[in-house]
């Protein structure tokens, strides 16, 4: 018999995850911990279980039946085993309704978040559909529409699996995704003044939820952004069939191909306005504040989930003669990808606090601005690191990563997705902009500075240069809106770095820090934290390098 390569093994997210023991012993509450422990023992238990199954069992995908056999249309949409247990381990373990418990401290969201990062990649991205429902929960809570309040919340956040309705998020559309002031759906009110949306929903990706936030125009009420209104729908009827909609298809996707995300086609659904109708875009914003958090965790799982397999497959693999683990470069090159995600992971759970934090009006003023431009930028600098780690997972992996029945090809298609939905990089990059321009760069300097009360001096000054820089860029270029926005993703990419280094920093002098986060802020640093750009807004020079005309003048 020829060699055979053992393959890499996953080891116990939650007690082999040193990043996560380490932040859940020394920044999460001793207090609340008995409560939280042994929901992220079982849910580590079931991602292990979860990973072992996909190693022997074929992948499914849900299946949309459009006409039963006598010419009917159903809509029928049959989703995978994963799927199906969804509502189960939701309201068991507190998925959702553990981030909206009332918490004088505001800890409420580290708790839930704790749990969805250890759900999330055994989850078949039914945390997609979780996140819209979080998001759809926390906007109508923040509206002044109790009715809709009482109907849907104790749903959304239901214990119980029965109860559980999911929620869509019904905002992109063929003319736009990011700029959704292009949106078509017309909201009319019927003869009894019932409101009913018609139009077509371009990405739908909780198609199999009973409600949605969507986005529409109502009839009349003119062309501006502001006139768009938000409402609120459910997708059944009394009897259980569709009611007042039609899913056109499910879309063959890149990855998350679990995910049923379909577009759909309203044709009267009964609606109701989330307050006025008007201002919906402002007032779905809560919405995407809640669902970048949910992409930003999610996107740090997958990237932590595809080093875990490279790193224990290090020490399986020998090529010249010496495990992978003895080869200088090969260990480098992890070791590089360990310090990014540590990094990454103390960012999005800042976000996490901080948002808890805000919902509990336990946040000073400093700490709600500060909360606003993290998170856009901990979103999209997650999402592209996701996206670039785990590629550089699977070639530490070998030939063999590239072979679907390992599983590992899929880590790669999935995180593809945290870029570009809530919001792509350089729109999120200009949501930065955005936050930054109403409170300005203190707020994220004295954070920032609090981070570094006890760090030494040398780390310090490595941390505060960067940030100097871009607080220097942005002064400078803000007075000519096409340079500050040509240079927002550097910008932002340099802001997230800072922000995650002063982060690390402060978690590596507590005392009883695990001495390998310092090891892993220094390998941080060393990659640089300054992102930003060296030339931006030529606008001629960018123009003449798009253009692929053969003649050059
Ligand atoms: C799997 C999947 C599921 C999804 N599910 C849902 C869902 O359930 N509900 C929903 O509403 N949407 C959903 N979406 C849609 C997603 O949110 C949008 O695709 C995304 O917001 C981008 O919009 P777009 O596709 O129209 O791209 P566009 O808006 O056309 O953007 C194209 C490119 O232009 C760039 N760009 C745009 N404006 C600017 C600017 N001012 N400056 C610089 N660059 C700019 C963007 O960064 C992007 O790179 C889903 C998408 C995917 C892939």
């Amino acid at each position: 018999m020829s060699f055979l390569q053992p393959a890499p093994r996953l080891n116990n997210p939650y007690s082999h995850d040193r990043v996560l023991q380490n932040w859940l012993r020394t920044v999460f509450p001793v207090t609340h911990r008995p409560s939280l422990t042994p929901d992220l023992q079982a849910l580590a238990q079931y991602a292990m279980d979860a990973y072992a199954e996909r190693l022997i069992t074929p992948r499914q995908e849900p299946v949309l039946t459009q006409w039963d056999a006598w010419g009917a249309r159903v809509d029928r949409i049959a989703l995978t085993p994963t799927w199906d247990q969804g509502a189960g381990i939701t309201t068991q373990y507190g998925l959702l309704w553990s981030g909206h418990v009332k918490d004088p401290e505001g800890w409420m969201r580290c708790a839930q978040f704790a749990r969805v990062y250890l759900y999330h990649v055994a989850s078949e991205f039914y945390t997609c559909p979780l996140a819209m429902t979080d998001g759809a929960a926390t906007v109508l809570k923040a509206s002044e529409a109790q009715s809709l309040i009482d109907r849907a919340v104790p749903h959304f956040l239901s214990h119980d699996p029965e109860k559980l309705w999911l929620s869509g998020q019904w905002m992109t559309e063929t003319p736009g995704g990011s700029d959704v002031s292009r949106t078509e759906t017309v909201a009319r009110q019927d003869a009894q003044g019932q409101w009913r949306l018609y139009g077509r929903k371009w990405f739908s990706s909780a198609i199999i939820g009973e409600a949605a936030l969507a986005l529409a125009r109502p009839d009349g009420a003119g062309s501006g952004s502001s006139a768009i209104g938000l409402f609120y729908a459910e997708t059944r009827d009394s009897k259980g069939a569709w009611n007042g909609l039609q899913v056109q298809r499910l879309k063959d996707k890149l990855g998350t191909r679990e995910l049923p995300t379909a577009e759909v086609e309203l044709d009267g659904i009964p609606a109701w306005p989330v307050g006025e109708p008007k201002h919906g875009v402002r007032r779905i914003a809560p919405m995407l504040n809640i669902t970048r958090t949910w992409n930003s965790i999610c996107a740090i799982a997958t990237t932590r989930r595809a080093i875990t397999l490279a790193i224990d497959y290090c020490h399986r693999r020998q090529a010249f003669s010496e495990y992978l683990l003895k080869q200088p470069l090969h260990r480098g090159t992890l070791a590089d990808l360990v310090a990014e995600f540590e990094a990454g992971f103390y960012l999005s759970f800042a976000v996490v606090r901080l948002l808890g934090q805000v919902e509990s009006d336990c946040a000073t003023d400093t700490e709600t601005a500060v909360w606003r431009i993290l998170t856009p930028l901990a979103k999209l600098w997650t999402g592209k690191m996701a996206v670039q780690i785990t590629s550089e997972c699977l070639e530490a992996i070998g030939g063999a990563s590239y072979i679907e029945d390992t599983g590992l090809p899929q880590l790669l298609r999935d995180a593809q997705v945290y870029p570009l939905w809530e919001g792509t990089t350089n729109v999120l990059a200009l949501d930065t902009l955005r936050a930054l321009g109403q409170t300005g760069i203190e707020p994220l300097r004295q954070f920032i500075e609090q981070r570094l009360r006890n760090t030494d001096p040398t780390t310090a000054t490595a941390i505060r240069q960067p940030f100097d820089a871009a607080a220097h860029f942005l002064d400078k270029a803000s007075s000519q809106r096409s340079h500050i926005e040509a240079g927002a993703r550097g910008l932002a990419l340099t802001l997230a770095r800072t922000t995650a280094a002063a982060l690390l920093a402060e978690n590596t002098d507590l005392a009883d820090a695990d001495p390998r986060t310092g090891l892993a802020l220094q390998r941080f640093l060393s990659h640089g934290l300054d992102r930003l750009p060296s030339q931006y807004d030529d606008a001629i020079a960018e123009a003449r390098l798009l253009d692929d005309n053969l003649s050059s003048d």
